[in-house]
């Protein structure tokens, strides 16, 4: 068995003595709903008083102290792109200022962009003019894929399930302008009626772009009857959950086979890829359905398809009435947002979106420091020992597993803050003439960046968010936990708070993306990044039995408009999140024990601040069409099932409280979930 080997550095900051100087922040008690039983309902109790006194924004969905500090990043990222775009004409060429400077600016030249219009896609609808074979049509499918406009499908970079050392390519089924495939299907009104909208924001769309009404009207039905036919084969997000739902690893040749009206030895040779390299085919029937629509659907509802598509994908870039109508459909009809978001911001997370590591440089070099970083560090270490020793405790796996499970544990790579290599875009041309050209060029570098992969060992420096980024991943096959600068701000963390508020806070995200290395999809993979089971199946029986009482709890939790979460869909979320508080509560444990015992807060006791730290943290308000959208399409639980969701299975919080059997927030012991 390994040794936990994390690369950390050799001096770590005890928290409570290395800011012995400033007093240390901790909970708000002020945001506590004191009303509301902690028992009965600790999302309210934790911050309901804060959600009461502070609705949400107009331009926002989702609202929070942790939605409004990634709010308040942005204002960060402003502050650098503003006096980047005012002094990039004296920057010299090709530095991070020139480069972050000219595409912002171009996005903040509303003038230039107006005039422009949609005679700022001639290139593309061009392109998709001058199809009239088969041939061409897979030329202009070329074209727009080097623009990252991937319709129907994707191809991108992968890392190969089966040697994970080395990165191969693989399709991905996409081509659909509503949130999800399901979206083309389900029966009740409010579906029906979504379908409708769509159709006719597609037809706007069409008619702002030139087109005549009844021709406008007539292209978005095709489209949707295009994109019904892909959506009818492409995999539920349910079914995407499993890893070998979409590993199909095939030669060039038996690709070929599949698709015998596309060319891939041309669309291989337009990207550059050696034709050797296997392709994992994701889902094989979506592309049988791309070969079928190749073959009988006629050109010109494909070039109507294809225009579609670049709109789609254009329309945040371009002149007002593209704006508006993009913004009226995706966030005010399906999201229920009131106002669009100020200018600067928008092209600020635009600047993050297309030019992240530049920006993202910047913005670590302004607000993250070593010393939290060194914090960050010490807490991922605590708790990936706090699951170390929480598996050797375990009464229902076997010592064979357990070894196993370890040795995975001890191969996990933490990546905290920031890249320790950024990317070089000193081959992206950006210049102050047109937005949606550097949006473009942008794009383009990120296609080549991620196709230049293909082919080659895999570069484990790289990350897949950008540092301004709120939010944390884990990936399986790289078996890595990344947490970007743009989290680690309060409620999450501050590296002047209390170990209660940070590893109430912080402490279960982290415990959230190591058990995401153990949940329903990570557990299938091995220390290496292999997908290879490692479990007895004996083991492996009762690790799944135990992921249907996680199944069953948020199958029963209903949500307004007659919606319920599907256990299923949000499984891997909340068995990290059941890990997650239980490990960073044994690690804030752990981090008391040979010292004082730490304050109480306005009668709290650690224990309880902990928890209220997590209440805090995840707890947020949401609007009733964006918690629609998000159970149907999210598998995340929404944030009130996040926070009550694991205290209800978990005696630490029981005892806490001093909750008793019957109260809500205590499930009965023999319905209790318990996995790590
Ligand atoms: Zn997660």
């Amino acid at each position: 068995m390994r040794l936990l080997n994390l690369g950390l550095a050799v001096i770590f900051c005890a928290s409570s003595l290395c800011a012995q100087d400033k007093p240390l922040h901790g909970i708000d008690v002020t945001d506590i709903d004191r009303k509301a039983n902690p028992c009965d309902d600790f999302y309210e109790f934790a911050n309901g008083n804060w959600r009461a006194h502070n609705p949400i924004p107009a331009s926002m969905v989702i609202w929070s102290k942790r939605w409004a500090a990634g709010e308040s990043s942005k204002e960060v990222l402003h502050g650098i792109l503003e006096e980047a775009a005012a002094h990039s004409s004296s920057a010299p060429p090709k530095t991070t200022e020139r480069l972050i400077g000219d595409y912002y600016g171009s996005c903040m030249d509303e003038k230039r962009i107006e005039a422009q219009g949609v005679k700022a896609l001639k290139r593309e609808f061009d392109l998709i003019q001058s199809v009239g074979s088969v041939a061409d049509l897979q030329r202009a499918i070329i074209g727009l894929h080097a623009e990252a406009i991937f319709a129907p499908f994707a191809l991108g970079s992968q890392q190969d399930p089966h040697n994970p050392t080395q990165v191969i390519a693989t399709t991905g089924a996409g081509g659909l302008g509503l949130p999800d495939r399901d979206y083309y299907f389900k029966d009740d009104d409010k579906s029906k009626e979504a379908r409708q909208k769509y159709v006719e924001h597609v037809a706007t769309t069409f008619a702002l772009a030139g087109y005549q009404k009844a021709a406008a009207t007539a292209a978005a039905q095709v489209v949707m009857r295009m994109e019904t036919s892909l959506a009818g084969s492409s995999l539920t997000n349910v079914e995407l959950r499993d890893p070998y739902a979409t590993d199909h690893k095939l030669k060039l040749d038996e690709v070929q086979k599949l698709t015998p009206d596309f060319n891939w030895r041309e669309y291989y040779k337009a990207l550059n890829l050696d034709p050797g390299v296997p392709l994992n085919v994701d889902q094989p029937k979506f592309m049988q359905e791309f070969q079928r629509q190749l073959q009988q659907t006629p050109l010109a509802d494909w070039k109507a398809y294809l225009t579609w598509q670049v709109l789609l994908s254009a329309s945040s870039s371009l002149s007002t009435p593209f704006v508006q109508e993009d913004f009226a459909f995706y966030q005010q009809y399906l999201q229920g947002t009131k106002e669009i978001k100020p200018r600067w911001k928008r092209c600020a997370e635009a600047t993050d979106g297309d030019l992240g590591e530049a920006l993202g440089k910047k913005y670590v070099e302004k607000t993250f420091s070593p010393e939290a970083k060194a914090r960050m560090q010490e807490m991922v270490k605590n708790i990936l020992l706090a699951l170390h020793d929480d598996i050797l405790t375990l009464t229902w796996m076997s010592d064979e597993t357990k070894n196993k499970a370890l040795e995975k544990l001890s191969t996990f790579n933490p990546k905290v803050g920031y890249p320790d290599k950024w990317k070089d875009y000193s081959s992206v041309e950006i210049a102050r003439d047109s937005y949606w050209n550097n949006v473009v060029e942008s794009r383009r570098f990120a296609v080549r960046d991620d196709v230049k992969l293909i082919g080659k060992p895999v570069d484990r420096l790289r990350w897949g968010m950008t540092t301004p980024t709120s939010n944390a991943y884990y990936n399986p096959r790289l078996n890595e936990i990344v947490f970007p600068a743009g989290i680690l701000l309060p409620p999450m963390f501050d590296v002047h708070a209390t170990d209660a508020a940070n590893y109430g806070g912080i402490g279960p995200v982290i415990g959230h993306e190591i058990s995401h290395g153990f949940d329903d999809e990570g557990a299938q993979y091995d220390a290496t990044g292999e997908l290879k089971s490692w479990w007895t199946p004996d083991d492996y029986k009762k690790f799944q039995n135990r992921g249907q009482c996680v199944v069953d709890q948020f199958s029963g939790y209903t949500v307004e408009g007659g919606l319920h979460e599907n256990g299923k869909l949000v499984l891997g979320e909340s068995i990290g999140d059941l890990g997650g508080v239980k490990l960073g509560y044994l690690a804030f444990q752990k981090s008391m024990e040979g010292k004082p015992r730490p304050a109480e807060k306005d009668g709290f006791t650690p224990e309880q601040q902990f928890f209220i730290s997590w209440g805090q943290a995840r707890g947020d308000a949401i609007r009733p069409a964006t918690q629609r959208q998000f159970v149907l399409t999210n598998p995340h639980p929404i944030s009130k099932y996040r926070v009550i969701g694991p205290l209800c299975n978990l005696p630490e919080f029981h005892k806490a409280f001093s909750c008793k059997a019957g109260d809500a927030m205590v499930r009965p012991v023999e319905q209790r979930c318990a996995i790590w």
